[in-house]
């Protein structure tokens, strides 16, 4: 029994112990799905086109029999299991399944290189994976790479390959289990960073983070996700866990339409249109080709009904947010990491600048934004110290709370890790005095020319403000006197022209003389990571070993 007071250092307390130390675990977010909200839609887009539509309720109780199938084939607490699938019910069965037995999901990206997927599942050593029969290929080029005990393929052709068994008969002939007891801290699901550079590194989410990261997404200045929404994630739920939107959607009851693979423009704007999307989430180069299929057909799509877009993943500019906004469309930009589950900030207009005038509004929208209730942020100068919130100075952006890593799996990249407990992002930041944070670079891309600082996001969103860019990249070139210069690869539009001269006088209603890049090539398509980011990288080693 507990007394309401107990001592401490001679002073007496009230105790917190006569609360309930229920555990936050996502066994209670998918069982109150079960339970309350077991008829809210779950919609399908397969690869073949055809919409599929189940419900929530349904998920959840295939998630029991899914669970009971693993632990037939010897899965156990613990244990890794990987998934190469799209944003599809299977997917979401084992979202619950896997981690309410107590056992953690691995997703796997399949747009890694094969050699990137055989070294993450070796280093999680997933003893199983589910893969969707349209991914059986993705599969193939590292299978013997790394061996799976257990290939479950996601079949609807009937079609099973030698060393595989089908999902559907493993779940039909399974009995349903009764959850374990949940623990907050145990692990629930590990994700790979997708990293440019050096190997993938692994974190590993607790219940408690996941769970504490949904009710910080459906706040009204974060995600906004209510009962009354209807959520499409086109974030993959491969990526970073799809944002948190099926854990969010799942525990507040909102339902969800799963895109499946086909994420071209057209498809996303006939579903949203078609099931009354309320609420989309993905990063910038998939809204900007939306927004041009809906400005090269206006009124095609009725979409009165979408209320926010969140974006996110990298910079959104500001010319996009104006963009979607004339055509009554919401733009919320959102910044994280796989390190920070990923959502760590939103932004929004604060009430203060409500009367600012509509150009002042989007400057702000363009920024990263605040931070959410108990993410702690800070940054860190080129000096070691800490900088002002002046929204002048930058630095390293540095992050703690509640769902943020404090150490990758098998400990690896510890040097990330500050020994007071802050994960240092590699974002370099700007705050102003509100805490709104705004991106200027990241540490291994900032241009650094003469001792100061050029920020090469902030000359990519203007230089893609010009109507004749389609897309462009700054990378840092190395200069004798300058130590670095920025350097311009620019995509242009179908039929555009610009010339360098006439983007430089674009870019110096921004940038400072010095600062404009003397070099801009022009080139069809900027390499994208595997998670669409540009791949800076590549682009150095094209332009600048050509020039060393
Ligand atoms: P995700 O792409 O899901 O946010 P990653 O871990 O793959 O997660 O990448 C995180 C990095 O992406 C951040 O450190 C930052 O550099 C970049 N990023 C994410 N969101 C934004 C944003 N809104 N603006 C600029 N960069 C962003």
């Amino acid at each position: 029994m507990y007394t309401a007071k107990e001592e401490s250092m001679g002073e007496t307390t009230l105790t917190g112990l006569m609360m309930d130390d229920y555990p936050l675990s996502l066994t209670g977010i998918v069982e109150r799905a079960e339970l309350l909200t077991p008829e809210r839609e779950v919609v399908y887009r397969r690869p073949d086109g055809k919409v599929h539509r189940t419900t929530m309720g349904e998920c959840a109780k295939r998630a029991r029999r899914l669970a009971g199938g693993l632990a037939e084939l010897g899965i156990g607490a613990g244990d890794r299991v990987g998934t190469l699938m799209w944003n599809q019910p299977e997917h979401l069965e084992a979202y619950y399944g896997v981690p309410l037995m107590g056992a953690v999901i691995h997703t796997l990206n399949p747009r890694l290189h094969p050699d990137e997927l055989a070294f993450i599942a070796e280093d999680a050593e997933d003893k199983a994976i589910i893969v969707d029969e349209s991914l059986l290929g993705v599969l193939d080029a590292f299978r013997d790479a790394y061996n799976f005990d257990h290939v479950i393929v996601v079949s609807h052709s009937g079609e099973i390959p030698d060393g595989a068994q089908a999902y559907a008969p493993l779940i039909d002939s399974a009995d349903p289990v009764s959850w374990p007891d949940p623990d907050e801290r145990r692990a629930c699901a590990i994700c790979y960073t997708s990293g440019t550079t050096g190997r993938p590194k692994g974190v590993l989410y607790s219940h408690r983070a996941l769970v504490l990261h949904s009710f910080m997404a459906a706040l009204p200045d974060q995600m906004n996700i209510s009962a009354r929404d209807t959520v499409l994630p086109v974030v993959p739920m491969f990526h970073a866990n799809a944002w948190g939107i099926p854990y969010t959607a799942t525990m507040i009851g909102a339902a969800l339409v799963l895109p499946g693979p086909k994420l071209d423009a057209e498809s996303v704007l006939d579903l949203l249109a078609d099931e009354k999307v309320t609420l989309t989430a993905g990063v910038p180069t998939v809204w900007m080709a939306m927004l041009k299929a809906i400005e090269a057909e206006p009124g095609r799509w009725d979409l009165s009904e979408l209320h926010r877009l969140l974006v996110g993943g990298s910079a959104v500019p500001k010319s996009m947010i104006e963009g979607y906004q004339k055509h009554g469309l919401t733009i919320v930009q959102g910044w994280g990491m796989t390190e920070t589950s990923p959502l760590a900030s939103t932004s929004s207009v604060p009430p203060e600048l409500a009367d600012t005038s509509p150009d002042e509004q989007f400057e702000y929208r363009a920024r990263q934004g605040m931070p959410a209730p108990f993410v702690d942020i800070r940054a860190r100068g080129d000096d070691g110290e800490l900088i002002p919130w002046d929204d002048q100075a930058m630095g390293e952006l540095e992050v703690r709370g509640p769902w943020v890593a404090a150490a990758y799996f098998h400990g690896t990249g510890a040097e990330k890790f500050t020994d007071d407990g802050w994960f240092q992002t590699g974002d370099v930041v700007r705050i102003d005095h509100r805490g709104s944070i705004r991106i200027t670079d990241r540490t291994k891309d900032l241009v650094k020319s003469g001792g100061e600082w050029i920020s090469s996001v902030d000359m990519e969103n203007l230089l893609m403000g010009h109507p004749a860019v389609a897309e462009a990249a700054v990378i840092a070139v190395p200069d004798e006197k300058w130590d670095e210069r920025p350097m311009a690869v620019v995509v242009l539009k179908d039929g555009a022209e610009a010339s360098p001269d006439e983007l430089r006088q674009h870019l110096s209603s921004y940038f400072a003389k010095w600062q404009l890049p003397e070099r801009v090539e022009y080139i069809d398509e900027i390499p994208r990571t595997a998670t669409g980011k540009f791949k800076k990288i590549a682009l150095r080693e094209q332009f600048v070993k050509a020039t060393v």
